[in-house]
């Protein structure tokens, strides 16, 4: 069964009442910019109070500042005039219970979704696998806390960022809905 047609069925109600929402501006209203995970039970939306055409919201696995979220950061600032950016990553994010050495077995051995219990991740399939995901960086994350210092401080030092955007960093808890502060990245992505 397709989520095709409760995607299209909502979509429609959503377009019947856009208003006014159709001639909002390119650049986003309140130039800010959040890079943060994909996981499904995070609404950046919702947990930093966004409307349309507020701010840019970069997602990708574990909301890590890969080459790729780079490009659309400085996209963001150069073409689009936002001002202070967020690293925000979460408690309980899967890409704590992997690590490259892993998922490269679990891909290698088949394209089936894994199982995962207590024990970690475990292939379920038949093959044919891939070795391609040998040559991918997973961006796997050890200490959820320092990843969050170690992509503000990537950002932070990429030449093309400039030294005024102020960087902050935190961890939301998916039990709470709160947005927790890692002092120790914010003082790394600080102006100079
Ligand atoms: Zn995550």
């Amino acid at each position: 069964m397709s989520v095709l047609p409760e995607v299209l069925a909502a979509n429609d109600t959503y377009a019947a009442e856009f208003g006014e929402r159709g001639s909002l501006a390119l650049p986003p209203a309140r130039g800010f910019a959040i890079l943060t995970c994909m996981d499904a039970r995070l609404d950046p939306a919702k947990y930093a109070g966004l409307s349309e055409g507020d701010a840019h919201v970069i997602r990708n696995a574990g909301g890590r500042a890969s080459d790729d979220a780079i490009r659309s950061l400085v996209i963001s600032y150069k073409l689009l005039g936002t001002k202070e950016w967020f690293v925000i990553h979460h408690s309980d994010c899967g890409m704590e219970f992997f690590t490259d050495e892993v998922i490269r077995g679990l891909l290698a051995n088949s394209l089936e979704t894994a199982a995962l219990d207590e024990t970690g991740f475990h292939d379920v399939g038949t093959g044919p696998g891939s070795q391609e995901a040998a040559y991918i960086d997973w961006l796997t994350i050890s200490d959820q806390a320092g990843a969050v210092v170690d992509d503000v401080r990537r950002i932070r030092n990429h030449p093309l960022v400039p030294a005024r955007i102020p960087i902050y960093g935190y961890v939301y808890d998916v039990t709470t809905g709160r947005l927790v502060e890692i002092p120790e990245a914010t003082k790394v992505g600080a102006t100079a």
